[in-house]
């Protein structure tokens, strides 16, 4: 792969002020926001989630333009005068180069914008390798990107699959990437990265519960979790697909979760009325499809089946309407596999820790919610559970753009975070600076 164009900004771009650099932020945010609806529209023509989804990704994607926007006082670095008599010491942080982020297709404008606008403002140079089933939205920003004057290879779009991502993740000039992305291939992409010699943070699939207590309210639990669940044809990363209920919780939520799951609106995203989706390809309706069959096959019982299903106006489409799942053996296949479509599998226990033992006996460990009114049980909950983002009366979204995306377990490969303020860390590096300047030296002047 020939990346010499950002080897070549390089040079000019990291010498260039920070409070210059992010001159391009301000703009790139007046951009989105002025293409806000346009960019949104293809969102959803490409990768089937509503209009509103597209639209509430693309927010948060700004965000992170306007945090990232902050990084001249963010990059600051530290010093300390006479670390020993006449000497100081000094941390300058500086770029770490060319770096590159290989991003999935559920979120083509969000995740993608979780590292252009801090990797650029910090003085690298940067190259997007976006998913291949989702190639539009990005073509457009990278449109609206070369309106903004940047010099030449600062920010480049390169478009492919594993070959692209195998070119990247071997050139010597590539010196930090960013994957997210399914499980298998971040741990294969951290493990090339790594062995030669980048920086690397590799983010996951999941496999997302959440905890109803007897104690929660219920109707708020059981919409929030009807929305995490099928928000986005359950295609999220942070999407609930196990709901563990303690006691009596069981048979209230299961009523209400098959009545809101039954009655979801299903069609073209670009109509209004409409509440989900599609899934991305027919290979992932079919492989839901079958992962359904597999529960069942496994012991669960079929509360509200989306298999099959046919829109009205639009019979090609790749839809698969809400799916429910009830009494998933929390040791069965079903119960550890991440199916990525609207599928919620539907565990029942007696106690707070059993709940607790069957969240964190997953492989995963990307999210997790509890639903309860006791400070007590939530308390135990946010200081045992394993895993990264955690809930408590609230679904999880990606979190604000201060923040790192923390996954833990095999939803995440790599020590470092690079969203947020954590951001900093990663895309720069750390120079120490040791200096003495003899007195007797000053008395010549
Ligand atoms: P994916 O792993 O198939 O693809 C992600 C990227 O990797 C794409 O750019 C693709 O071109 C590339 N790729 C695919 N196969 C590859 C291979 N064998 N070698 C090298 N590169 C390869 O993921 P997807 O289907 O696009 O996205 C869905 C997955 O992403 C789900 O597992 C979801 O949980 C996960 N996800 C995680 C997060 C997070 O923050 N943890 C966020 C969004 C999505």
């Amino acid at each position: 792969m020939d990346n010499s164009a950002a080897q070549t900004a390089f040079a000019d771009w990291r010498r260039t002020p920070p409070t210059e650099r992010i001159q391009y932020l301000f703009k790139l945010k007046k951009l989105l926001e002025d293409h806000y609806d346009e960019i949104a529209r293809l969102t959803t023509q490409e990768c089937g989630k509503t209009l509103a989804e597209s639209q509430g990704e693309l927010q948060r994607g700004i965000e992170n333009v306007e945090v990232a926007s902050g990084i001249p006082s963010l990059m600051m670095g530290y010093n300390v005068e006479d670390i020993a008599r006449g000497i100081d010491e000094h941390m300058f942080r500086q770029p770490v180069g060319v770096v590159a982020a290989i991003t999935p297709f559920n979120f083509p404008s969000m995740i993608p914008l979780w590292f252009l606008p801090y990797a650029i403002a910090c003085g690298n140079c940067f190259i997007l390798k976006p998913s291949e089933k989702v190639p539009m939205t990005m073509s457009r920003v990278f449109d609206l990107i070369d309106q903004l004057g940047l010099p030449p290879g600062v920010v480049s779009l390169v478009n492919g699959a594993k070959g692209t991502v195998d070119a990247l993740l071997d050139h010597p000039g590539v010196r930090a990437i960013s994957f997210v992305g399914s499980s298998p291939v971040a741990k294969y992409v951290y493990s090339r990265a790594t062995g030669n010699g980048k920086r690397a943070q590799c983010q996951g699939g999941a496999k997302n519960p959440v905890i109803v207590l007897p104690d929660a309210d219920m109707e708020m639990a059981t919409r929030i979790i009807a929305d995490s669940s099928f928000g986005c044809a359950g295609q999220r990363c942070l999407a609930t697909s196990l709901a563990i209920t303690v006691g009596e919780a069981g048979n209230v939520f299961r009523k209400q979760i098959r009545e809101m799951a039954a009655s979801r609106k299903v069609g073209y995203g670009l109509d209004p009325a409409i509440e989900m989706g599609p899934v991305i390809t027919p290979e992932s309706k079919q492989r839901i499809e079958s992962l359904i069959g597999k529960g069942m096959s496994e012991g669960a019982e079929v509360l509200v089946d989306g298999r099959g299903a046919s829109i009205s106006g639009y019979e090609r489409g790749y839809f698969v309407r809400p799916t429910v799942l009830d009494n998933v053996d929390p040791r069965s296949e079903i119960a550890g596999t991440e199916i990525f479509g609207p599928v919620l599998g539907l565990v029942h226990v007696q106690t707070v820790d059993e709940a607790i033992e069957v969240v964190n006996d997953s492989s995963y460990g990307n999210m997790a919610c509890l639903f309860t009114s006791s400070g007590a049980a939530a308390r135990k909950f946010r200081h045992e559970v394993l895993a990264g983002n955690i809930g408590i009366n609230i679904g999880v979204a990606a979190p604000m753009a201060f923040f790192p995306f923390s996954g833990w377990k095999d939803s995440f490969f790599g020590d470092m975070h690079a969203q947020g303020r954590d951001a900093i860390e990663f895309y720069t590096q750390k120079k120490v600076v040791v200096e003495r300047w003899p007195r007797e030296w000053s008395r010549k002047f």
